[in-house]
């Protein structure tokens, strides 16, 4: 019997320690790959142009995973030498809280969630596992001890961080601004005082939904499809004086709708495909094109193939060049969506295979310096909390 019990107790010990050690790092490396395409490289004309660039990124999902970001990892796209090699300048890493099971573009309930054994596995605090506004405390905390841990990573908050961030980096190009921003205002619990709480911690672009609707509205991939609540208007009303700077990514057409009726501050879609070169639910219509650019806003085109079709650099480059297009080019940003459990053809330490995609879609240089960063260093310096 004590023979068995020892047993049972190291088989025990040893399922343990795979959960709580292994788990989220093989669910990690199965859902963020990159498929290196081995036939494409940069022109001297894209090395000279990439040295000279800005670039900005407007949405990264790396603190969701069991990693350091300040160190580099032979998986996932994002990470602080990645971010440097590719010569960014500011990457935007969002908080996710909840992620429904069979996860699909069309149609999601709000009954289940990945994200509560992702949170178990990556061991951390258990406040956090119950509690979805505990989730993004957390990664916001992670993200802030990445910043202490690094004098390469700065953490901006305001306008003035901003100015004096891009002052420094004039002269020291190895440095990062990071910024918070959170996928979902489920994250509040339903409790108007948390968005306080959230701002306190940091987070500067507010997403309002994810792939199922929340008490804030509807998403693009939930089952209502409905527009924005009587508490989601409460809730934009009170970004917009706090000025948080709302993110439409993943919102329904009628939520889209609701909010630019009332928005008086400009907002991003931080992460995004258009209907216009691969048609899927998820992709912005030219009607929602056109509303955001009048709305002053800027769109973050993905790196993904659900997002523009295919994983390959050209892809990404004609969606830039539709949405360009339509309605001008100072209204396109980058949003990657790097190691949001997507497959893409680099990572951020070749982000240069973008400006080289970007040169042969005939952009000029000085519209590849707006896209590649320029748009969205302008947009933060306008609508950032100024101090
Ligand atoms: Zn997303």
């Amino acid at each position: 019997m004590r023979n068995f019990l020892k047993y049972f107790l190291s088989l025990f010990s040893l399922g343990f320690l795979i959960f709580f050690f292994i788990t989220g790092k093989i669910a990690d490396k199965l859902l963020n790959k990159v498929e290196i395409l081995n036939n494409y490289k940069p022109s001297q004309h894209a090395k000279k142009l990439h040295k000279e660039l800005i670039i900005a990124d407007l949405h990264a999902d790396n603190l969701l995973w069991d990693r350091d970001l300040t160190s580099t990892t032979s998986h996932g796209m994002v990470d602080l030498p990645k971010l440097i090699s590719g010569n960014y300048a500011l990457q935007v890493f969002d908080a996710v809280v909840k992620s429904p099971r069979n996860l699909n573009y069309l149609s999601n309930s709000a009954d289940s969630d990945n994200i509560t054994l992702l949170a178990a596995a990556n061991r951390w605090p258990i406040q956090s596992w119950f509690s979805l506004y505990h989730r993004a405390i957390h990664q916001s905390e992670l993200l802030k001890k990445a910043v202490q841990k690094s004098s390469r990573l700065d953490f901006i908050e305001t306008q003035d961080d901003l100015k004096y961030f891009l002052r420094l980096r004039k002269n020291n190009s190895y440095k990062i601004g990071a910024i918070l921003s959170i996928e979902g205002l489920h994250a509040l619990e339903g409790n108007f005082q948390n968005l306080n709480g959230l701002f306190e911690a940091g987070f500067r672009i507010m997403g309002l939904v994810h792939f199922f609707d929340n008490k804030i509205g509807g998403s693009s991939a939930g089952e209502s499809k409905q527009g924005l609540t009587d508490f989601g208007k409460r809730i934009i009303r009170e970004m917009e004086k706090k000025e948080i700077i709302i993110d439409l990514a993943h919102a329904s057409p009628k939520l889209i709708e609701d909010v630019l009726r009332i928005a008086k501050r400009p907002v991003i879609f931080s992460h995004t495909g258009v209907k216009g070169t691969f048609d899927s639910p998820r992709n912005l219509s030219d009607a929602a094109l056109r509303s955001i650019a009048k709305n002053g806003g800027l769109i973050g085109i993905g790196f993904w193939e659900e997002a523009v079709g295919s994983i390959h650099p050209a892809s990404i480059a004609a969606a830039i060049r539709y949405t360009s297009d339509l309605i001008g080019v100072d209204h396109v940003a980058l949003g990657s969506d790097f190691d949001g459990a997507v497959t893409t053809s680099f990572d951020a330490s070749k982000i240069i295979l973008l400006t080289e995609a970007l040169i042969q879609e005939n952009f000029s240089d000085n519209e590849i310096k707006k896209i590649m960063g320029g748009n969205q260093i302008k947009f933060l310096r306008h609508n950032l909390p100024v101090k």
